[in-house]
């Protein structure tokens, strides 16, 4: 993989067909820094799609451009067709393939120009022509920022850019309070705001946007579904199908759930299950030295960042959640 900055030259023309993807459940980093990245193409005159490999949030659906991404699992034929047009491929937010589901096979075969922009851990380097991955950004969207101003079109960020890129910038830092965020974070953000940003309106836009029945349901789980190790120092929330059905969960509503038990004295790791159709679907979040990337990867076939990583499973709810409590165990030393 080649710096990113090699394409620099090129971005404002000649006109290409350009797509823009990121990863399965797009959230607000993967949804905004593709949108940002589409909505600054787009002033050079490149024909770009924006494709998510599944569907998304519906409170992130008023980002600027929003309207017009394509949902692959749902709109395939004409997902497919701008694919295979594609002379760009922009991956931003993941950095190994089978991060898009069953849009992956379809990316690996496609023989264009392939861009990777991520801060993820371990990428898998070699899919990709040109890139940037680096762990120390707080986000995709600072990422994108820093791609614009150092090419030299720092004049093409409108405030459509400016409203998806910050989105994704106060997510990913949990509103600006993570150890990712730095002195360039608020710069970014500083620069942003001279360029009109309302950030009051995106942060209603992100956090005040959902239904009487998320708030019923995250009240259910804290109530009946939080079991807490003390001697592991650590949280467990483990989440139901009827969970899901009884408060009619949609994608996205279950986003910053595992958050939560972080705020009780002593906790290092927290660990959340949902058991999805297809799989269960794990989220770890830590404090301090508990390394959540290696975990994920080792016991649960995920990655992620050091306090901030998923991963999946096939076994059965039950069965997960047991092995979890295992493989806790096992880690008695590390989350002292
Ligand atoms: P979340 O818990 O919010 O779903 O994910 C936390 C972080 O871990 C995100 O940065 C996400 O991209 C990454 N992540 C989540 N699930 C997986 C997975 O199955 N594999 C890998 N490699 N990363 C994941
Ligand atoms: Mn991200």
């Amino acid at each position: 993989m080649k710096p990113v900055s090699e394409i620099y030259g090129q971005l404002a023309g000649p006109a290409r067909k350009v797509v823009i993807t990121m990863h399965q459940k797009p959230d607000a980093d993967a949804m905004g820094s593709s949108l940002g990245l589409a909505n600054f193409l787009i002033q050079f005159g490149h024909q770009v799609t924006v494709i998510s490999p599944t569907n998304w949030a519906r409170w992130l659906n008023w980002m600027p451009g929003c309207d017009a991404v394509l949902n692959y699992e749902a709109e395939k034929e004409k997902a497919s067709a701008a694919l295979d047009e594609a002379e760009w491929l922009f991956c931003l937010d993941f950095n190994i393939f089978y991060r898009t589901k069953t849009m992956a096979d379809h990316l690996k075969a496609m023989n264009c120009i392939k861009v990777l922009i991520d801060h993820h851990q371990e990428p898998d380097a070699p899919s990709f022509d040109y890139g940037v991955s680096d762990t120390r950004k707080s986000s995709t969207c600072e990422m994108v920022f820093d791609l614009i101003t150092a090419s030299g079109h720092g004049d093409k960020i409108t405030l459509q850019v400016a409203e998806c890129l910050y989105a994704g910038v106060v997510t990913d830092t949990g509103s600006f309070r993570f150890a990712s965020v730095t002195e360039g974070v608020h710069r970014m953000v500083a620069d942003l705001k001279a360029k009109g940003l309302d950030h009051a309106t995106v942060h209603d836009n992100l956090f005040n946007n959902f239904l009487e029945n998320r708030l019923r349901f995250i009240g259910h789980i804290l109530l009946h579904r939080m079991e807490i190790f003390y001697e592991f120092n650590t949280a467990l929330i483990a989440i139901t199908k009827a969970d899901l059905l009884r408060y009619q969960v949609k994608t996205g509503d279950t986003d910053g759930l595992v958050n939560f038990p972080q705020s009780i004295q002593g906790i290092k790791l927290v660990a959340l299950v949902i058991d999805r159709d297809e799989e269960r679907k794990w989220s770890f979040r830590s404090k301090g030295d508990f390394d959540c990337n290696t975990f994920a990867r080792k016991y649960f076939n995920g990655g992620g960042h050091y306090n901030a990583a998923g991963g999946h499973s096939k076994e059965s709810l039950n069965d997960t959640v047991a092995r979890f409590k295992e493989v806790m165990r096992e880690n008695y030393d590390l989350l002292q």
